[in-house]
């Protein structure tokens, strides 16, 4: 019981999800089967396909960005560790000549032949050691001492770098800017030292940047970032790659914060780009690495199209697919709903061409079945309608169709045709000697004999009772008198037994003839022609053939 209960409200539940989704799908204009197929195509490929589309780009974006921030953090620091080598070794070297025995030896002489001999050793070193301008050796006071150039262009060292060099320090100048706005030269200091210790002069040279900048920006060539290396207060140094100049100083803050993490801004040079800043050990300087946003994401830009392409050609395949199989199911649909609708109006005469398969198929077939039953019932009804139950043969309401026809065509094509009406003789006595049955033996036996005197396009019909009639198409009076003629021979010559342990017997019958239009020009003068013929072939004796009075005669 609690069953049934179960079933009966899964089957409500059913009824009534079937209700709303059908509303549903009609306000979306979804009613039809090819648009819910589509639909239900389109929506199966978009969803997995813009989900895994819009997750692979999320991943791919990510990976891409790291890469992005890997690679500029990566060449900042790459720059900077560079630049802070450079300079730690150009100190070194300076300490190394300082120390010479050259210098040390000289440097508190002041004859011209020790000034000679320090500016020799000071040109020797510089020419090995291409980074130097020029070296200069300077006094505790000030006075230049030596220089390794013949004419030196002079040093902008201070009473400060002379007191931080007397203190041991090295001392690093301010960067001097060319006309490109960026530095190219520095000056470097170190205190020279006699052999027992004392402070004894500077030992000072002018570092040249144009080979360090070569360095780097041959580090550099064929990539699409690029490299600057400023002083903490925005003061351009180094450029290397497609750069300008410095980043405003509120974008050097952020980029230092941001400790070598990729940070965006807008470049000098008005362009957007992604840059990451590793602080130059020793100096205050910052090497700052940038890669136009453009380039940097291009990759991404370029996946984000190929996913809306491959979705959209996707979308094209599937809905193609979707439309054809659409058509496959619509089209037998549709065909069956046509064959349905000529089926509802009586048209019976229809087949639904077999196609697809499955329950389409299945349905297709037992509707061809279905409306084969219905006709097959219809015709036997139809055939019922105009037949003899007895004979066989045509009845009487068949004739008159017939005829009717008949009438109809011989006005078109003036051809004549011609009926004859039959009558078995003294049937009544035939029927008291030996009963209704044998009687009714006998009417058979004659419609067999009918149909093999006369022709397949020729009708023969029971016109009531034991009177019969043919109908002769296309047939003149003589050929039909033939015909007749037939009948009646044929008829008296044929004998039986109509019941056991009766002798053989026969019957014979009186023909009436008569021709259209010649004796009757419609349908019932031409019967009332017949019928007269006939009762003259009775009262001339029966078992005869007569035809109809009038012009047909001659003929
Ligand atoms: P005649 O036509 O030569 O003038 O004489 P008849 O005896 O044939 O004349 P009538 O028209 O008076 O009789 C017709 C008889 O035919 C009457 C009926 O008993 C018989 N009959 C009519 N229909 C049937 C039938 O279906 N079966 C049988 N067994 N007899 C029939
Ligand atoms: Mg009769
Ligand atoms: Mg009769």
């Amino acid at each position: 019981m609690r069953r049934a209960t179960g079933l009966f409200s899964t089957a409500i539940l059913l009824d009534i999800w079937e209700t709303r989704a059908g509303r549903v799908l009609r306000v979306f204009g979804l009613d039809s089967v090819r648009t819910t197929i589509l639909t239900l195509a389109v929506l199966a490929t978009l969803i997995p396909a813009l989900v895994t589309g819009v997750a692979s780009y999320r991943q791919n974006s990510r990976a891409i960005r790291e890469k992005v921030d890997e690679q500029l953090g990566g060449a900042s620091a790459l720059t900077a560790r560079e630049i802070g080598l450079w300079l730690k070794e150009r100190q070194y070297d300076l300490r190394v000549f300082a120390t010479s025995y050259e210098v040390t030896d000289n440097v508190e002489r002041t004859t011209p032949q020790t000034r000679q001999r320090l500016a020799n050793y000071l040109g020797s070193v510089n020419e090995r050691f291409l980074d130097y301008d020029e070296l200069v050796v300077v006094a505790p006071d000030g006075r230049t001492v030596a220089s390794s150039e013949r004419t030196p262009a002079g040093f902008a060292l201070g009473p400060e770098t002379l007191r931080r060099a007397r203190a041991g320090d090295v001392v690093l100048g301010e960067p001097v800017h060319g006309d490109s706005g960026r530095a190219t030269t520095m000056e470097v200091a170190v205190p020279i030292l006699s052999p027992t210790g004392r402070f004894v002069g500077v030992l000072a040279g002018r570092l040249d940047f144009a080979g360090i900048e070569k360095t780097l920006r041959e580090q550099l060539a064929g990539r699409d970032d690029r490299v600057v290396v400023v002083r903490t207060d925005g003061a351009p140094i180094l450029v290397a790659g497609n750069a300008t100049t410095a980043p405003p100083v509120e974008t050097l803050r952020e980029l230092q914060r941001a400790e070598s993490t990729t940070v965006a801004y807008t470049a000098s040079d008005g362009t957007e780009v992604l840059g990451a800043a590793s602080p130059v050990q020793v100096v205050d300087w910052i090497a700052i690495a940038e890669l136009p946003t453009e380039v940097a994401y291009g990759e991404i830009r370029r996946l984000r199209n190929a996913s809306v392409l491959l979705v959209l050609v996707l979308l094209g395949v599937v809905g193609s697919l979707a439309y054809a199989l659409g058509l496959l199911i619509v089209q037998p649909l549709s065909r069956l709903t046509l064959a349905s609708e000529r089926v509802a109006r009586g048209d019976l005469d229809v087949d639904v061409p077999l196609s697809g398969g499955g329950e389409l198929l299945q349905l297709t077939t037992v509707f061809n079945d279905m409306v084969r039953r219905l006709r097959d019932g219809r015709d036997e009804l139809e055939r019922l309608s105009v037949t003899d139950e007895l004979t066989g043969l045509a009845n009487r309401r068949r004739l008159m169709a017939e005829i009717g026809r008949e009438v109809t065509r011989s006005l078109r094509t003036a051809h004549p045709f011609a009926i004859l009406m039959l009558d078995v003789d003294r049937f009544k006595s035939f029927n008291d000697s030996y009963g209704h049955q044998a009687g009714d033996f006998v009417l058979k036996r004659l419609a067999i004999t009918l149909r093999k005197c006369v022709r397949d396009v020729d009708t023969v019909a029971r016109y009531g009772g034991e009177e019969f009639m043919v109908i002769l198409p296309e047939t003149a009076v003589t050929e039909a008198r033939q015909v007749a003629e037939r009948i009646r021979a044929t008829t008296e010559a044929d004998r039986y037994s109509p019941a056991d342990g009766v002798d053989e017997l026969n019957v014979t019958v009186s023909i009436g003839l008569a021709l259209f239009p010649a004796h009757g020009d419609s349908l019932e003068s031409l019967i009332a022609a017949a019928d007269d013929a006939l009762y003259r072939s009775k009262e001339g004796g029966r078992n005869r053939v007569t035809a109809a009075k009038g012009p047909g005669k001659k003929g």
